[in-house]
């Protein structure tokens, strides 16, 4: 069963890509790597998506998620919650340079 290197998600027999990390899936799961870790904080959802895309664009393979727990992604409220943008530690100086700059408030 192919598995995502990133977010770890098994997908069924003949799928290729993640559909949220567009990376390539692998045979068999990798070790464990650290915890992504967040590099940008957005208002919402929509937002850090379109960032998240840049990203990807430039070969980042990254996760959006709430910074709210409980809070699902992709739901009717992640509109109105903010949102992580996750990477793994080797792209985080790539991808902050590419995101805006953080706001230090
Ligand atoms: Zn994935």
């Amino acid at each position: 069963m192919p598995y995502c290197p990133f977010c770890r998600t098994s997908y069924p027999d003949g799928t290729t890509h993640c559909p949220d990390c567009q990376v390539l899936l692998t045979d068999r799961l990798p070790p464990p790597e650290p915890d992504p870790i967040t590099v940008a904080t957005f208002p919402n959802q929509p937002e850090a998506e379109m960032w998240a895309e840049l990203l990807r664009c430039a070969g980042i393979p990254c996760l959006v998620t709430a910074a709210v727990p409980g809070a699902s992604t992709g739901g009717y409220y992640s509109a109105f919650v903010p949102h992580h943008i996750r990477v793994r530690a080797a792209d985080v100086e790539r991808a902050q340079a590419l995101l805006p700059p953080v706001d230090p408030g």
